[in-house]
């Protein structure tokens, strides 16, 4: 990098020089050598201007010097330039004349000149001959005038500085070639850096078009709570929840992230204000993952109701580096299920006090059949069955239309309950023709509500009857182990596909092999058994296959 703008800069000093100041700039070294020479030259080499060459050199470079200053030398071509080097070549021969006179041999100046010319676009065999003959060339006048020193030590003496220029010219050809390479590669990395660079521009326009676009707000942040990306849904959901500044009960320490913090959020109640630890994002910052998490924002009344989800951020080693939260609103949902529950709970609390008046009044009917015809006495049981049929399912509409299910748990033998449950289900087995067997062996005690307890296992056992349509057994068993107490109804019944347990907990779900035969049900009773179960705190499971019956699992604090 530093390489690179390093030769961006010379390049453009170079051209803010002009040719002009370029030529000028290159020989002024040599000239101040020169120059110096000159003005030290009375005290330290007397003979000095004694030596014609000499002169003739000092003139020449005067000469260059001005010629430097005053030639246009943009209307030549690139090369034109070289002329000066290469006469500053022919000066420098001329100067070694000056060594009779004691001067140090000047022709290691010769390097200046060279470095020009071997740096300049001239080709590589015409710098290198330029740079080994033109020394040679101009010492030949000074090699001829000195007759003092043998042939072979002035030949030699002449031979040495070009070889040395050949050798620095040479030197400068491979710097330069190196360069070159240098410069073409980091101009391809530099092509390739800027079409990555506009590549991932696009990307991050077409991320932000998208994240604009749907219909969902999403948040990033990092891992100290630092926003690093709002789409422009969440920022208008939460612009609509921002509250009036307000003192916060945070900790002292704490840095809650800044935005969350002046949110109105509440709990699904929408009136409980949501504990700070609690909120999505300070949850997401926690480490969790999370989903169909609802809080809702903003005040009571204009509250909106959001399901949110959050996933952690992870780098390369694993290490925590922030989450991604997503808001979903579903306020309409919310208050279309509430508004459904309502009306449930309001149609089912009206049935039940009269149905409840005409099962009583067949039951007086029932209780004194004398003096009845016995077609009749049947259709009033027929009535009655009925009615109690239509009161069952009133009341599994009414419980499961109930925010929650109330359990009063206490020591319990779940025994008892297995053998009432399985003596209220003989009859319904009988006509069934499906065989009842248990073998809990009491007392089995239990923590639990006996009475919601004896109502999910009732509703097990009567599925299990009533999903063996051919007849087969039902059997209840247990086991206990880990503070808790299982109860298992298997069947040998029609069982079901493993996406249909997958769903059998969901209320009003019938599986469609149900639906499609004639086997009657609303698709309540395991939904309403379920939230019994986790009313204990336990849980219930499902195990089955199609044509191979089912087992269902109750697990209770025992
Ligand atoms: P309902 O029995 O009134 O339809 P449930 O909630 O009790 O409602 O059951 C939901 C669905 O689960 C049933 O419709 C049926 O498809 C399936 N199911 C429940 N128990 C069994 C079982 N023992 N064997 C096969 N399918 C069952």
């Amino acid at each position: 990098m530093l390489r690179q703008r390093l030769i961006r800069s010379m390049d453009r000093h170079g051209k803010a020089l002009g040719p002009r100041g370029r030529v000028l700039v290159c020989q002024l070294p040599l000239a101040v050598m020169l120059a110096g020479i000159v003005m030290a030259a009375p005290a330290a080499w007397p003979g000095l201007p004694d030596s014609i060459l000499c002169r003739y050199a000092f003139a020449l470079q005067a000469a260059l010097l001005v010629a430097c200053v005053l030639v246009p030398w943009q209307r030549f071509g690139p090369l034109a330039p070289l002329v000066i080097p290469v006469l500053d070549l022919v000066a420098i021969g001329l100067l070694r004349d000056g060594t009779t006179a004691g001067l140090p041999d000047p022709g290691v100046l010769s390097v200046l000149p060279v470095v020009w010319i071997s740096a300049s676009r001239l080709s590589a065999a015409a710098s290198l001959s330029l740079s080994f003959s033109v020394p040679l060339l101009a010492a030949l006048p000074w090699l001829l005038a000195d007759r003092s020193a043998p042939l072979a030590a002035r030949t030699a003496e002449a031979l040495l500085v070009p070889l040395m220029m050949l050798a620095v010219s040479l030197a400068m050809r491979f710097a330069r070639a190196r360069l070159r390479r240098e410069q073409r590669r980091i101009r391809s990395k530099e092509a390739e850096l800027e079409v990555l660079l506009a590549d991932s521009r696009e990307r991050e326009r077409l991320l932000n078009t998208i994240l604009d676009t749907v219909d969902v707000g999403i948040v990033a942040v990092d891992a100290s709570g630092r926003r690093l990306l709002t789409n422009t849904w969440q920022a208008d959901l939460e612009e609509s929840a921002a509250a009036a500044p307000r003192p916060t009960a945070e900790p002292a320490g704490e840095v809650l992230p800044e935005e969350e913090g002046r949110l109105v959020l509440t709990g699904q109640d929408r009136s409980t204000p949501l504990p700070l630890e609690r909120r999505p994002i300070r949850r997401a910052l926690a480490g969790e993952s999370f989903a169909d998490y609802l809080v809702c924002f903003g005040e009571a009344a204009a509250s909106r109701v959001v399901s949110t989800g959050a996933r952690p951020l992870k780098n390369d080693a694993g290490d925590f580096r922030g989450a991604v939260v997503v808001f979903n609103e579903v306020t309409g949902l919310v208050d279309a299920l509430a508004a459904k529950d309502e009306v449930v709970s309001t149609v089912s609390h009206e049935f039940r006090t009269p149905l409840t008046s005409i099962i009583g009044n067949l039951d007086l009917v029932l209780a004194d059949t004398e003096g009845l015809d016995s077609p009749v006495v049947r259709r009033v049981e027929v009535a009655q069955r009925n009615a109690e049929r239509l009161l069952a399912l009133v009341s599994d509409l009414l419980m499961s239309a109930s925010a929650a299910v109330h359990v009063h748990p206490r020591r319990t033998d779940l025994a008892g309950i297995v053998e009432a449950s399985l003596g209220s289900a003989q009859a319904h087995a009988h006509a069934s023709r499906v065989c009842l067997a248990t073998d809990v062996q009491g007392p089995l005690w239990a923590h639990v509500d006996p009475l919601r307890i004896s109502q999910a296992l009732d509703n097990l056992v009567s599925n299990a009857i009533k999903y063996s349509p051919d007849g087969g057994s039902v059997r209840v068993s247990a086991s206990s182990g880990d503070g808790l107490v299982r109860l298992h109804v298997e069947d040998t019944g029609m069982g079901m596909t493993a996406a249909d347990a997958g769903r059998v907990f969901t209320r009003f779900f019938r599986s469609p092999a149900v639906r499609d035969g004639s086997i009657p049900g609303a698709g309540l009773g395991l939904s309403i058994t379920k939230a019994i179960v986790e009313g204990h705190g336990g849980s219930i499971s499902c195990r089955t296959s199609p044509g191979h019956g089912s087992t269902f699992t109750l697990e209770l604090p025992a």
